[in-house]
C-alpha cells in the first residue's frame, strides 16, 4: 500500500509486495491501543494461529515461520465493529422509490460492493440491522463466510419487525401500489403476530431480531417521535428471541418508544433521538446500549439540501440531528452504555469511520470512543471472539499510520489518538482473520 515506509529488518513484507488476500503469521505493531487496559503499548507483536490470535507479546517476540506484517509505523486497534449497518441497501435520493426500482439481484450485488467498502473502512464485524428485501443480508453473510466475497463478519437481523404502515415499511406510495411481499416479511400487528414474525425470521437464518418501535426519519407518513408498538408487543419479541438465545435491537427515536423498548428488555436502543432524561436513566439502570448514528445527519443535511430531498424528509432530518447529539451527551452523563453504530446505507457505504471522531467531539474520551467500536460493541453483540486482540479471538485489526515521510508530515501517536480524525485520513491496513483485507 502507498504510504508504508517502515522497514525494520525483522519483518518480511514490503510495500511493493503487499496484496489483499495475503495471509500472515504475525504483525509487528509500532503501538497497540489496548482497549481492555486503556493503555497504548509501544512495540507489540501480535502472533497469529491461523485466523486467531495466539499471543500478544512485547517487543520483537519470536514468530512462527511465515510472513510477518510490518505495522511498525502504525498504531493498531482491534478490528472495528459497526453495530448498525444495512449492507444490502443504499438510499441514494432520500426516497424509498430507489428500493422499488431494484431487483433482489441488484440488492445482492450492491451488498457485495458495500461489504468490500465496509471492510476497507476498517470494520471487520458488523451488526446488520434489517434489510428491506428480507434475508438479502443473510445471503451476503453466508457468501462472506464461504469466502465467495470479501467483507466483514456479519450478525444479521434478516427483516424488520414493524407494524402496518410503520417505520420499517416501504412507505410513501399511493394505497393501491403493491409493495413486494419480501419487503413486508416482518409486518406484525399484535403480540401473536410479533411472536410468529420472530419465529419465521429466526428460521430463515437471522442472528438477532430488529423491532421498529417508533416511526422513522426516512419513511414518509411515519413520525419518528411516535411509538408504534405496545410494550407487550416488544416484550413478546424479546421473550421469543430469548427462546432462540438471541436478543432484540429496537429502532426508537421518541422518548415513549425508547421507554417501552427498554422496559421490555431490548439489548439496544437504535437512534435515541428524542430521549428524555427519564428514558436515559432507565437505559442506564437496565444496562441497555445506546447505538446512535450521530454522524449520518451531517451527510444527510448536506446531500439532501444539494439534491432537493422532500421537504417533509428534510424537516425530520433537521429536527432529529441536533436533538440526537444532545441526547448522546446526556446519555454519557447518565452512564448509558454506548455502542458504535452508523446506519450505513442512509449515507454511502464505506464512510462509517467518520463517526469515530464524532464520538470524541460529543464528549467521549478517544479511548472510550475506540471501546464503543471494539470491546463494548462485542459485548453488545454477545460475541467474545471479536473486539479485543487477545489469545483465542479472531486476528482482526486495523492499522493507522503514525508517521510518514511521504508527504513530509511527522506526527506522534498521541496526535493520532487525540481526536481520532486521523482514523479517517490515515488508515493504512485492515486485517481479518490474519488475512490482509486492505
Ligand atoms: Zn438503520
Amino acid at each position: 500500500m502507498v504510504g508504508v515506509v517502515w522497514q525494520a529488518p525483522s519483518v518480511t513484507n514490503s510495500a511493493a509486495r503487499l496484496v489483499a488476500g495475503d495471509s500472515f503469521v504475525a504483525a509487528r505493531c509500532g503501538w497497540l491501543a489496548d482497549v481492555v487496559t486503556g493503555e497504548v503499548r509501544p512495540d507489540v507483536t501480535v502472533v497469529f494461529d491461523g485466523d486467531r490470535v495466539a499471543d500478544v507479546a512485547a517487543g520483537d517476540a519470536p514468530t512462527p515461520d511465515g510472513a510477518v506484517l510490518d505495522l511498525t509505523g502504525c498504531v493498531v486497534t482491534p478490528g472495528l465493529i459497526d453495530l448498525h449497518t444495512h449492507l444490502t441497501g443504499e438510499v441514494e435520493s432520500g426516497s424509498y422509490g430507489d428500493i422499488l426500482m431494484e431487483s433482489e439481484a441488484d440488492a445482492a450485488l450492491l451488498g457485495v460492493r458495500n461489504a468490500r467498502r465496509t471492510i476497507d473502512a476498517g470494520f471487520t464485524t458488523v451488526r446488520d440491522v434489517g434489510a428491506f428485501r428480507a434475508f438479502s443480508d443473510v445471503s451476503l453473510r453466508n457468501a462472506i463466510n464461504k469466502g465467495w466475497v470479501t467483507g466483514p463478519r456479519m450478525h444479521c437481523a434478516g427483516a424488520y419487525i414493524t407494524c402496518s404502515g410503520g417505520g420499517g415499511e416501504v412507505t410513501g406510495f399511493s394505497a393501491d401500489v403493491c409493495v413486494p411481499d419480501a419487503m413486508r416479511f416482518g409486518v406484525a400487528d399484535s403480540v401473536d403476530e410479533v411472536r410468529r414474525a420472530v419465529r419465521l425470521i429466526k428460521s430463515h437464518g437471522a442472528d438477532l431480531i430488529k423491532v421498529i418501535a417508533t416511526g422513522a426519519v426516512l419513511a414518509p407518513g411515519t413520525n419518528p417521535g411516535a411509538p408504534e408498538f405496545t410494550e407487550d408487543e416488544i416484550k413478546a419479541a424479546v421473550d421469543e428471541a430469548s427462546n432462540y438465545g438471541t436478543f432484540v435491537a429496537a429502532h426508537a427515536h421518541g422518548a415513549e418508544g425508547i421507554k417501552r423498548a427498554t422496559r421490555a428488555g431490548v439489548r439496544s436502543v437504535e437512534h435515541g433521538s428524542f430521549a428524555d432524561d427519564e428514558a436515559l436513566a432507565l437505559m442506564a439502570e437496565r444496562g441497555t446500549y445506546l447505538v446512535a448514528d450521530v454522524w449520518a445527519g451531517d451527510w444527510m443535511e448536506e446531500e439532501g439540501t444539494k439534491s432537493n430531498w422532500a421537504a417533509d424528509t428534510m424537516k425530520k432530518i433537521v429536527d432529529s440531528t441536533e436533538t440526537q447529539r444532545d441526547a448522546f451527551r446526556r446519555a454519557l452523563a447518565h452512564g448509558v452504555k454506548i455502542g458504535f453504530g452508523t446506519d450505513s446505507g442512509i449515507y454511502p457505504h464505506g464512510m462509517n469511520i467518520h463517526q469515530l471522531p464524532k464520538h470524541v467531539e460529543l464528549g467521549m474520551s478517544p479511548m472510550a470512543a475506540l471501546r464503543s467500536a471494539t470491546l463494548w460493541a462485542s459485548e453488545c453483540l454477545g460475541n467474545d471472539e471479536v473486539g479485543v486482540l487477545e489469545p483465542g479471538r479472531f486476528a482482526d485489526l486495523t492499522a493507522v499510520e503514525v508517521s510518514s515521510d511521504i508527504d513530509g508530515r511527522s506526527t506522534s501517536v498521541d496526535e493520532v489518538l487525540g481526536d481520532l480524525s486521523r482514523f479517517v485520513t490515515d488508515m493504512r491496513h485492515v486485517v481479518k482473520g490474519g488475512v490482509l483485507a486492505r
